[in-house]
């Protein structure tokens, strides 16, 4: 009886002790914009009420996505009566669109307010530290991985097609921003079929990926046959498709656009939330969408200054992902690009958000930290140390909270021959 009741107090007291691991957490949690939080919900509603009346748009054209394409917001004068912007601002922005186009959905717009450092108007809004000439316009040697079409190949099973140079909305970050040039270009459909003619001839490509720009803004025509060639192939196993629009245009995720990705199972797509403000209800349901036909989703997030390297951003984030059922894949380190070179951060910066995610929070909510090794040698993950040392009989590891464990490391012996060992015996 006494015995059980130390358990108790034991519990009791590793409980309270649990909880004020996170006590720092939870004490300011609420303070991160959040678009599910009922406060930024009302605030995004007006914005977009006063979009629309700029823009002489009505409730349906809102949940066009043709219509935010046609509407993209790419003046100054019109920018200026959405958020507030200052003379520097203004000419910041005359400067750096005479060398890099912008361009805002209005519903991402939506997500914008007189907060300079509002995370959306970070990565929609031109800021002089973009003619900033530091890092390379090409870090990956993406222009040395492309065997056909329109594919970059850098592993041994899969590859990427670059279907297109659109994107709903233009990042400020974006790590292709060559790509991205001046005008509106699809692949064209002798491009596309070099790609798939590509695969076909390379039966160990078991996982195609297609991306941009952005995957959906290829008309429902176009991915419809795109997808039913890959499909046909017998040796892809499935195919992913990489999108930004369940950020920055939900509203492409139409019932005729369901209607196609359904008949080509398994597709994954993986997306790009990179704040908790980007996670609104209008992002939840279309996401839901996806995973009610069965559609896994997963998130990349590039880990960007002054926007998410923060442990307690990055840990919102990636539990409000998994409200949405999007579960998060990587934390993408930031390459040093030119014109982007401001949102770069120290490697340092991600290892700290990777340690204060294990342990913390559900393994559900952590990605895999990536930096991508110059000249397009691959994906690396980085971790903090979870290993001190490693011997012939015992490892020794740290523990999420810092507890060290001699951990044994001898157990060799062939399956095989012990079973026998056993029945002889
Ligand atoms: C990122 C990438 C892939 C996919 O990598 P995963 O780690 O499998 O998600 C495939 N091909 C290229 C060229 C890539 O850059
Ligand atoms: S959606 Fe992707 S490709 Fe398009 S601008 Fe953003 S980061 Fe670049």
């Amino acid at each position: 009886m006494a015995k059980d009741k130390n358990k108790t107090m034991c519990a009791l007291n590793r409980a309270e002790e649990l909880k004020s691991k996170i006590e720092d957490y939870t004490k300011i949690k609420d303070t991160i914009p959040n678009g599910l939080s009922n406060t930024v919900e009302a605030k995004i509603e007006e914005k977009k009420q006063k979009i629309l009346s700029l823009l002489k748009g009505t409730e349906a054209d809102w949940n066009d996505w043709q219509w935010h394409i046609r509407n993209r917001i790419q003046d100054i004068d019109l920018l200026s009566q959405i958020v507030k912007l200052d003379d520097s601002e203004i000419t910041s922005i005359k400067k750096v669109q005479e060398k890099f186009r912008w361009g805002i959905s209005p519903y991402y717009a939506s997500l914008m307010d007189d907060n300079k450092l509002n995370p959306v108007r970070l990565q929609s809004i031109p800021t002089i530290l973009e003619l900033n000439q530091h890092g390379s316009i090409d870090p990956m040697g993406e222009e040395f991985t492309n065997p056909a079409g329109a594919i970059t190949r850098r592993y041994p099973d899969r590859l990427i097609i670059n279907v297109t140079n659109l994107c709903s909305s233009f990042c400020r970050h974006c790590q292709r921003r060559r790509n991205i040039g001046t005008l509106d270009t699809h692949k064209t459909k002798e491009v596309l079929q070099e790609s798939i003619d590509y695969i076909r001839n390379n039966p160990e490509i078991r996982d195609v990926l297609i991306t941009g720009g952005d995957a959906l803004m290829l008309s429902d025509d176009t991915l419809d046959w795109l997808l039913g060639e890959i499909y046909n192939i017998p040796t892809v196993d499935y195919i992913r498709l990489g999108t930004r629009t369940l950020v920055n245009l939900p509203q492409r995720i139409t019932e005729n656009l369901l209607n196609i990705l359904k008949k080509y199972s398994p597709i994954y797509i993986n997306t790009h939330f990179n704040h908790p403000l980007e996670i609104t209800k209008e992002t939840k349901e279309a996401c839901d969408k996806l995973s009610n036909i069965g559609i896994p989703l997963g998130n990349q997030a590039v880990l960007l200054n002054g926007i998410n390297n923060d442990k307690f951003v990055m840990r919102l984030l990636n539990q409000q992902l998994l409200k949405c059922r999007v579960r998060p894949y990587y934390i993408f380190h930031a390459k040093s690009v030119v014109g982007t070179t401001h949102f770069n951060t120290s490697i340092d910066d991600g290892i700290e958000i990777m340690e204060y995610l294990r342990g913390y929070t559900s393994g559900m909510a952590i990605p895999t930290y990536i930096v991508n090794a110059p000249n397009g040698d691959g994906k690396t993950p980085i971790l903090p140390q979870y290993i001190i040392s490693r011997g012939k009989n015992y490892v020794k590891i740290r523990t999420w909270e810092g507890k060290i464990y001699d951990y044994p490391n001898n157990f060799t012996q062939d399956l095989g021959n012990l079973l026998k060992e056993n029945i002889t015996n």
